[in-house]
Formats: structure tokens, C-alpha cells, sequence
């Protein structure tokens, strides 16, 4: 059993700073041995330049349950640390540690003239990890006793989250604000852009009013903040998408500047005559265009993947797109008109084969569903911050380290050189390669506030329930006569229905549905290739959003029904 909170306060009061540190070190040393069989990578906090790994044990069950946190590091600092943490947090329940001040432990031992901004970096991460393990517990107790099950069992470590969609709306400052004529809004339009939750805006806010600076610049307090919660947003969104390193993460303006300096800075050097960039037709003009040009300018062939009849890709045909001339595979994850889910891991598999790069434009299924790029093996996947119910003007590129390494930047200045002469410049090592000039700092950090507020939520679960409200609506959809459906049946899609109404442009039908205060996006949606190839000019689109519920599916399908009987003779 390790020393109580007390006894660490007391004995740090009577020591001086350098003493202090030393007893650090020492706490560090009498950290109980903690089982090799938890150093495992989803262990792993991030953050720190040291190893750390966290988990939890659990003394009985429900809402008594009382956790005990186990965590070491290859650092005796750190190990320091966790002897603090674990003196804090033990013997508390889920719900207890939620509410626990851990800043104000943090603040009695003057912990911050200790540790080096890396290292507070570290301390947060590892009180993130404690929270998010005790979050989920406390979840999973409330289901229990709400649902009045057996609660002899011990509690799972890691219990899929429960989601409750109307506390998840409630959280969206602007759908809780009624229209102009009373009612309240109902947002079809994620796809597009997603609303942000009060976390996030309060995040951005917190930013300017208390320690904006600028990034990688001042070493002043503003600046030594604004690193940590610069940094530490890049090793959120890390650990969110299974990327190996931090390293691997390069900020830009959205998912179109990410396709295109992958295009420009990696393709466009390599690719020559005769060599195939294989994509789908069904691509935003983002990951399609690019392609394209990049072809023209090098000589290398632009070749489709088929599609089958229901709009998903044919992997019949996958033996005949995929040769050994095939140099870059660009493809969605999620199709944002047919909603169509492709199978990434299947084409990563075959892109190894041939020895192929795999981009993935992640734009509308990292919001939506969990990624991993290490387990599916991609090269780089790119997504936009305010399609991740963060801010706009920010966006992710992951590259494999070696890929990043062999990308070029297309984008000089400042930050990412490490030497310039008058006759050369030497690029400083990804991701500072790659960001160059002023960051959209602000969004950056308002990003990883958003990331953090989907971990909380659960993605997984969030996908489960947008899977449900796609059903509905599909149902829904289907009973409406002359009514066709753009993509596959349910289980083949995320969260996204395109479809036409005999006899009604879709751009009048969107007004109407404004009308009822339901927000659907018509148009092309930017997939021009994709609309010449379903042989239609327009759609209407209902792109769905953590925040959505059940009743704005009936609120939709009631205002189509008014829309019809208005518009049709
Ligand atoms: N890719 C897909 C699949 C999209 O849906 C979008 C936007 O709708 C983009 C790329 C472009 O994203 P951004 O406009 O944020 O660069």
C-alpha cells in the first residue's frame, strides 16, 4: 500500500525545490510492480517522451465499485508521478474520481516547477486515460442499476458506453435554439458540416481569452501553454486513429489541402508513364480531382474500380484493377453521396501485394466510425476538423513516417526548415516539414477538443446509433412511391441517404423541407463523376450527426409527405 495523499503533502511542505524533486524519484522508486501482461500498446498514454502504459483494476461492482489505478513507466519521474496519481484516485469509485479536483493536488505540490511541458503533457494524458476509465464505468453502473441487472458480476474494464442521444443533442448550443417560427432545428446536414458541442466552442473561447499566442514561437507562459495544448491535440488525434507516433500528424485546412499535397508532394514526384492511379468513381471531387491532374501531369493513367449495381465497389473485379503498374490507390472510406462503406482493409491487402500507396480520404467515416489506421494498414488518410464537430479551417493528414518522409512539402516559409542559406533550405523532419507558416492554432486545439468529446461519447456507439437512425429512415424512404434510393441497403452504409423524387427538383424540395425546419443538403455534392454516372443531375441528401435522434427522422419523413403533396400535381 502506497503513502496517502496527506502523508505525500506533508512530507513535500518541509522539503526544499531540489528536495522535492529527489523525493519524486523516490516515490517513483516504491511503485508496486505492475503486470507485464497490461504493457500492452492500448495501455499506451501518449504525451510524454517516456513509456507509460495505464489500466485499472476493479474491487467489486455497480456503483460502489472501486477502482484501482495501475500504470508504471520507464521513467522514474514518471513513476514519480504515478505514485501521486494512484494516492489520489485509489479506493475512490467511477463516479468519485469524475468529480475529483485533481488540479488542486497538482497546485498544493507546485507540481509544475518539477516537470518539463512534455512531462505535464504526459500528466494530463494519464489523468485523461483515468477519467475516460472511470467515465466508462460510471456509465456502464448507471445502465446496471437502471436496468436493475445482476450485479454479482464483475465489472468489464472497458464497457461499450451507452448512448443517449437526447443528452448527446442537448450538448449543441445551436439545436437547442428554436427558429424563427418556434420550432427547433433539425440538422440533415453533417455530411456537409457538423455542429459543434459547447466543449469545443468553450475550448476555442478558453484559447483566445486566456493564453493565446502563437505555436512553436514564444517561450514566454502564453506560448509554453499554447505548445502543450498544441502538441497535445496532435497526440490525441494520434492515439483516436491508431497512428503509431505523433510524428505522423500533420495539420492543414481540411481534407481537399491534405489530398492535394499528398498528390503534389508524394505522387506527382514518382509517378511516370505508364504507371496507374487507381480511384472510384464515386470520390469527392477532392480525392478525384487531384488524381486527375496529377495524371495529366505526369503521364500516368487515371483507372476506376467497378462498381456493382447497388452502388458498392466490386471486388470481383479487384484481381483486374489492382497490377503490378499501380502506384496509388485513392479511395474513400465512406462515399459521401451513395454512403457506401468501402473495404479498406481488403484494398490495403491488395495494395501491398502489388506494392502500392493507399490514401484514404477519411472525410466522412472518421467522424462516424472507428479507424484504425494501423490495423488497416493505410499510408495516408486525411479528414477535415469541422466535419469532426470541431472548428473549420483544420484538418489531418497521417502519413506513415516513411511515407511522410518521402513526401515532398509543397508549401515554404517559416517552421519548417531547419537550415536556410542563400542557395538552399533543409527541411526541418515531419510533421514541421509540412506546416509551414502560422497553423490555424486556435482550431487545432479546438480539434483535439472535439476528438476528446467523441472518445467520451464513444464512437463505436455513436456509429451504432446513426447505423439505427439509417435504418429507420431507409424504411421510411422505401414506402414513398417513385422514391429511388442512390446506394446500397443499410448494412453497407454509414449514416448518409441520397435520393430522387419523380417529377420534383430536388433544390424545390429543399426549400420546402427549410420550411418545416429541416436542413437537407441538394446538389451534386460534389461528385459530379458520380452523378454523369447514375445518369442524373441532382440529389437530395440527408447526412445524419451524433446529435440526431429518432424524432427528427419522423420530422424529416413528415415534412418529405408535405413536400409531396405540395409539389406534386
Ligand atoms: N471528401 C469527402 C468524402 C467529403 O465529403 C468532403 C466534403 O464534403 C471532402 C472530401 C472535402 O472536405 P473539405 O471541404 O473539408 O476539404
Amino acid at each position: 500500500m502506497g503513502l496517502s495523499l496527506e502523508e505525500i503533502f506533508e512530507e513535500f511542505a518541509d522539503l526544499d525545490r531540489e528536495d522535492q524533486s529527489k523525493y519524486l524519484l523516490e516515490l517513483g522508486d516504491g511503485l508496486p510492480d505492475f503486470p507485464s501482461a497490461l504493457r500492452t500498446d492500448s495501455n499506451r498514454v501518449y504525451g510524454c517522451q517516456s513509456q507509460v502504459w495505464l489500466s485499472a483494476d476493479v474491487a467489486g461492482s455497480g456503483e460502489t465499485a472501486r477502482l484501482r489505478i495501475l500504470a508504471d513507466s520507464d521513467s522514474n519521474i514518471v513513476r514519480g508521478l504515478i505514485a501521486i496519481l494512484q494516492s489520489a484516485y485509489d479506493g475512490l469509485t467511477a463516479a468519485e474520481i469524475l468529480t475529483f479536483d485533481i488540479q488542486a493536488v497538482f497546485r498544493q505540490l507546485n507540481l509544475q516547477q518539477h516537470i518539463s511541458p512534455q512531462r505535464r503533457n504526459g500528466l494530463r494524458g494519464m489523468v485523461e486515460r483515468i477519467q475516460s476509465i472511470a467515465g466508462r464505468h460510471a456509465v456502464i453502473a448507471s445502465a446496471l442499476a437502471a436496468e436493475n441487472v445482476s450485479q454479482s458480476a464483475p465489472l468489464p474494464i472497458c464497457p461499450a458506453p451507452r448512448f443517449d442521444a437526447l443528452h448527446v443533442r442537448r450538448q449543441f448550443p445551436v439545436l437547442n435554439r428554436p427558429l424563427g417560427d418556434g420550432l427547433f432545428p433539425v440538422y440533415l446536414d453533417s455530411g456537409a458540416s457538423a455542429q459543434k458541442p459547447a466543449c469545443v466552442i468553450a475550448k476555442e473561447r478558453e484559447v483566445e481569452e486566456q493564453y493565446y499566442a502563437n505555436a512553436h514561437r514564444g517561450t514566454y507562459q502564453f506560448g509554453v501553454r499554447i505548445d502543450e495544448e498544441f502538441e497535445s491535440a496532435r497526440q490525441l488525434i494520434a492515439d483516436f486513429i491508431g497512428a503509431q507516433s505523433a510524428h505522423e500528424i500533420v495539420f492543414t485546412a481540411g481534407t481537399t489541402v491534405g489530398l492535394n499535397m499528398i498528390a503534389s508532394g508524394w505522387a506527382a514526384p514518382r509517378l511516370q508513364p505508364g504507371d496507374e492511379i487507381l480511384t472510384t468513381v464515386m470520390e469527392h471531387h477532392a480525392n478525384f480531382v487531384p488524381w486527375q491532374q496529377v495524371a495529366i501531369r505526369t503521364g500516368a493513367q487515371l483507372k476506376l474500380m467497378p462498381l456493382t449495381p447497388d452502388g458498392r465497389l466490386d471486388a470481383t473485379a479487384f484481381d483486374t484493377a489492382f497490377t503490378e503498374r499501380t502506384k496509388v490507390v485513392a479511395v474513400t472510406a465512406m462515399s459521401n453521396m451513395l454512403g457506401t462503406i468501402n473495404p479498406i482493409r481488403e484494398i490495403a491487402r491488395r495494395c501491398r501485394r502489388v506494392g502500392a500507396c493507399l490514401v484514404v480520404d477519411g472525410a466522412q467515416s472518421v467522424p462516424h466510425f472507428p479507424t484504425s489506421v494501423a490495423a488497416d494498414d493505410i499510408d495516408f488518410l486525411v479528414f477535415s476538423g469541422h466535419k469532426t464537430y470541431g472548428p473549420t479551417g483544420v484538418g489531418v493528414l497521417y502519413g506513415r513516417r516513411s511515407r511522410l518522409e518521402e513526401m515532398e512539402p509543397v508549401i515554404f516559409g517559416g517552421h519548417m526548415i531547419s537550415e536556410v542559406t542563400i542557395d538552399r533550405s533543409v527541411w526541418s523532419s515531419p510533421p514541421a516539414k509540412f506546416e509551414a507558416g502560422t497553423m490555424p492554432i486556435v482550431q487545432v486545439i479546438g480539434l483535439g477538443a472535439a476528438i476528446r468529446w467523441l472518445q467520451q461519447i464513444g464512437l463505436a456507439a455513436v456509429h451504432q446509433h446513426e447505423e439505427e437512425l439509417t435504418r429507420q429512415l431507409y424504411a421510411g424512404l422505401r414506402e414513398i412511391p417513385d422514391l429511388q434510393i442512390f446506394g446500397p441497403a443499410p448494412e453497407h452504409r454509414g449514416g448518409i441517404i441520397s435520393f430522387r423524387m419523380a417529377g420534383i427538383h430536388p433544390e424545390d424540395l429543399a426549400a420546402i423541407l427549410d420550411v418545416h425546419g429541416v436542413f437537407t443538403r441538394h446538389g451534386h455534392h460534389c461528385t459530379m463523376p458520380l452523378h454523369n454516372y447514375l445518369n442524373i443531375s441532382g440529389s437530395t441528401r440527408v447526412s445524419f450527426g451524433a446529435y440526431n435522434t429518432s424524432e427528427d427522422v419522423q420530422a424529416f419523413l413528415r415534412a418529405l409527405h408535405k413536400a409531396r403533396q405540395q409539389l406534386l400535381p
